[in-house]
């Protein structure tokens, strides 16, 4: 009898044992990080779009950046993660997304390997930009500088571009036969998959090409995480959310904007913020990271 007792105190400690290594198991599988997301602060009256991706393999990758008043902010995050970027992905040629960009390779020494772009001719910009043709014209002279020129990729429908371990699809690039909204509607959307994290960036896509996205795209649209288009104002329609069915939004977007302030309290400007902030919440959205924040770091 005692001998059973015996066997089966051993056999439960055993188990126990057994359970043990298997929840230290599960509890470090938990705890690796695959990559931190930074959503960047505007630094300026303006609105602004930036992130900063670090892989598992600390490289590092840009999406956008912001305005010139953004640069040093940016520039200070590059230099902490290393001084250098390994991929920068420019949405559209608008400064609120390129400027901080042009300034850094303009004014720095910051390594930048590959940069990705999605432009029509600078004929179809002189036609379709309207009065925001400068900008378009000073990004295009950067095109050139003799520090990138070297560096710079045309993205294609479809693409994957793998950085360590984040995988890159390109859904949407520069649509040259969208004409309204033309400049934001040629914005490149870039979906990333980080192990089993997935991430949208619509840059400042429209409503136009968002149409688009859900025709040639829809199945490739489902993600867990979704930077809301055009700063959360005037960008996709709600179709294009509930496609995405993302659960964390991530907004480029300034307090006054967030409120849609014109300077006369809530509510009172002409941005569809409001709209966009009830689609999500009837989309069950409960997390949201909100430029006006401040930096905001994801670990993903
Ligand atoms: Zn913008």
């Amino acid at each position: 009898m005692e001998a059973k007792n015996k066997i089966l105190i051993k056999k439960i400690v055993f188990i126990l044992i057994c359970l043990v290594i298997i929840s230290i198991i599960i509890n470090l599988n938990c705890n690796v990080v695959n990559a931190e997301l930074i959503q960047l602060k505007d630094n300026s009256p303006r609105q602004m779009m930036g992130y900063i991706l670090k892989t598992k393999g600390n490289e590092v990758i840009v999406i956008d950046g912001g305005l010139k008043e953004d640069e040093p902010n940016l520039l200070e995050h590059i230099k902490k993660l290393g001084g250098k970027v390994d991929a920068w992905f420019l949405t559209h040629p608008h400064m609120d997304h390129v400027q901080a960009f042009m300034e850094i390779v303009y004014n720095t020494d910051i390594k930048i390997e590959n940069i990705y772009v999605t432009l029509n001719d600078l004929n179809w910009y002189q036609k379709y930009a309207g009065e925001r043709l400068l900008e378009v014209e000073e990004f295009f002279k950067i095109l050139q500088n003799e520090k990138i020129k070297e560096k710079i990729k045309y993205v294609e429908q479809n693409e994957n571009i793998n950085i360590d371990n984040i995988k890159c699809e390109i859904l949407g690039v520069c649509n040259p036969e969208i004409t309204v909204n033309a400049v934001n509607n040629s914005s490149m959307v870039i979906k990333m998959n980080i192990n089993k994290t997935s991430i949208v960036f619509l840059g400042d896509t429209g409503a136009e090409s968002g149409k688009k996205l859900l025709e040639t795209q829809k199945d490739k649209l489902k993600a867990d995480i979704v930077q809301v288009a055009h700063h959360g104002q005037n960008g996709v329609e709600k179709e294009v959310y509930e496609a995405i069915q993302a659960k964390i939004c991530l907004w480029p977007t300034p307090q006054w904007l967030w409120d849609n302030d014109s300077g006369n309290g809530y509510n009172t400007g002409i941005w569809k913020t409001i709209e966009t902030r009830k689609w999500m919440d009837e989309l069950g959205v409960k997390e949201h990271y909100i430029e006006k924040n401040g930096d905001t770091t994801l670990t993903l």
